[in-house]
C-alpha cells in the first residue's frame, strides 16, 4: 500500500487536501491555505465547524513568508485553527515556508497530531521535528536534505507526498527508496499513514 500523505487530487489511500469534502474517499483534510486568508482575522462562519466533522484532519493550515497576508494574520488564523482542532482531537496538516521560530512557537501549546508536509529543510530542522513527535512529508527531492538523520532514526513518522504534482505515489517511493537507499519505505510509511490519520 503507498500511501499518500498530501494530495489535492482524489485517492484511496491518501489524505486528500480540499475546501470540501471529496467524494468517495475515506480520508480528507479540511483545507485553509495560508496563501487564501483575508488580509484581517475574520471568525470563520458555523459551516467551518461543520466541514470539521467528517474530516480526518485540518490543513494544509500554516505560515508563508512569501505568500498571504501579514504574518501577524497568518498566525491568528493558525492559532484558532490549532485551539479548534485541539478541542476536536484533529489532526493537523501544516505548510511552512521560512517560519520554522513562529511555527514552533505556535505548536508549544497543541497536542494532537502534526504533519509537516512537503518538508525540506535540512538535519537539524528534522530531528527538530521527529523529537517533538511530528510527523513529516516529503515531495520527490525532499529526503536529499536530510540523509544523515533519516539514516540515524529510520522512517518512523516519515511519510511520502505528490502535492499537486501529477504523479503516481508508488514512483514517488521507488525513487525515495533508490536515493537514500533505506529498505522498507512503503511499509513504515503505510504504519505512519494509518498512525496518523487514525485508520478506517
Ligand atoms: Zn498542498
Amino acid at each position: 500500500m503507498f500511501c499518500d500523505f498530501h494530495t489535492h487530487r482524489p485517492g484511496k489511500n491518501a489524505l486528500v487536501s480540499a475546501e470540501k469534502m471529496p467524494e468517495h474517499i475515506p480520508y480528507w483534510s479540511f483545507q485553509i491555505h495560508p496563501w487564501d486568508l483575508p488580509e484581517k482575522f475574520v471568525f470563520p462562519e458555523p459551516g467551518f465547524f461543520d466541514s470539521l466533522s467528517s474530516a480526518a484532519a485540518l490543513g494544509e493550515i500554516g505560515l508563508d513568508r512569501l505568500k498571504g497576508p501579514s504574518l501577524e494574520v497568518q498566525r491568528k488564523y493558525l492559532d484558532f485553527f490549532l485551539e479548534t482542532a485541539e478541542a476536536r482531537q484533529l489532526a493537523v496538516v501544516i505548510h511552512c515556508v521560512r517560519c520554522d521560530a513562529e511555527l514552533d512557537a505556535a505548536l508549544k501549546n497543541f497536542s494532537g497530531k502534526v504533519l509537516i508536509h512537503g518538508f525540506r529543510g535540512g538535519e537539524k530542522r528534522l530531528l527538530n521535528h521527529l523529537e517533538k513527535g511530528r510527523f513529516v512529508s516529503f515531495a520527490p527531492g525532499g529526503w536529499k536534505h536530510c540523509p544523515e538523520t533519516l539514516r540515524e532514526n529510520g522512517l518512523r513518522n516519515i511519510g511520502l507526498e505528490t502535492d499537486d504534482a501529477l504523479l503516481d505515489i508508488k514512483e514517488v517511493y521507488e525513487q525515495a527508496e533508490a536515493e537514500t537507499k533505506i529498505a522498507g519505505w512503503e511499509s513504515i510509511c503505510a504504519d505512519n499513514f494509518l498512525r496518523f490519520t487514525g485508520g478506517k
